[in-house]
């Protein structure tokens, strides 16, 4: 690779301490990488852009040994083939949308896509520690976005993974398939009630320090106080 396509590739890279930070391009959602961790895997448009951050970071797809996905919206999942050794968990309400491959429920046509259906390896409920590099997350069930819809949180570090929940400015849409703005306010009380130094969402700019904060400004503008 010369240096202009290394500058690139690197633009769309971030590191926060252990955890490594992959936008990949505006439709994907972040990839989070935790050790041999992956955090939702985009929409699998991008494969190459992936491969080159793969290689400077002197990692192989074939090296993760999970994939978690925060939801089965397509820009989360399509991706989910990249990892190709990893076993692919998913919340057990979301679950049947990957199996069946379901691009109407998945939202794939807004991204010009189409799901590959793939049976899930690990169904998750709530409530399960999942161990990631040095971090043990948290599963936590958050519907609302969709129905399986989850969070996963490192009470160590106060880090919450969010999703499409929460963002850095704004709170995750509840008005596509499977939205439930009631189920979306409950599961937004039970966030609040986390320590949340680090938001690491599923799309745009992480918050790095006193998250918590910004997140209960952000509430007090909307219906969700
Ligand atoms: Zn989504």
């Amino acid at each position: 690779m010369h240096n202009l396509k290394i500058e690139s590739v690197l633009s769309m890279l971030k590191r926060i301490g252990d955890i490594i930070l992959i936008q990949l391009s505006s439709s994907d959602s972040n990839i989070y990488l935790i050790g041999d961790t992956a955090i939702d895997s985009g929409t699998g448009f991008n494969f190459t852009r992936l491969r080159d951050i793969l290689r400077i970071l002197k990692r192989d797809l074939k090296d993760f040994r999970q994939v978690i996905l925060t939801h089965a919206h397509f820009d989360h999942i399509g991706g989910h083939g990249f990892f190709l050794e990893a076993k692919a968990s998913v919340h057990m309400d979301d679950a049947g949308v990957l199996e069946r491959g379901d691009s109407e429920a998945a939202i794939a046509d807004f991204f010009d896509g189409s799901l590959k259906a793939r049976k899930p390896d690990i169904l998750l409920k709530g409530g399960e520690k999942i161990k990631a590099g040095n971090m043990e997350l948290e599963v936590i069930h958050t519907p609302g976005h969709t129905p399986g819809s989850i969070c996963l949180y490192d009470a160590k570090s106060a880090t919450l993974f969010s999703g499409d929940i929460i963002f850095a400015n704004s709170v995750g849409r509840t008005d596509t398939p499977g939205g439930d703005a009631n189920a979306f306010a409950a599961s937004m009380e039970k966030l609040r009630k986390l320590k949340i130094e680090r938001l690491l969402p599923g799309h745009g700019d992480p918050v790095l320090s006193g998250a918590k904060k910004v997140l209960e400004a952000k509430l007090e503008e909307t219906e969700y106080m």
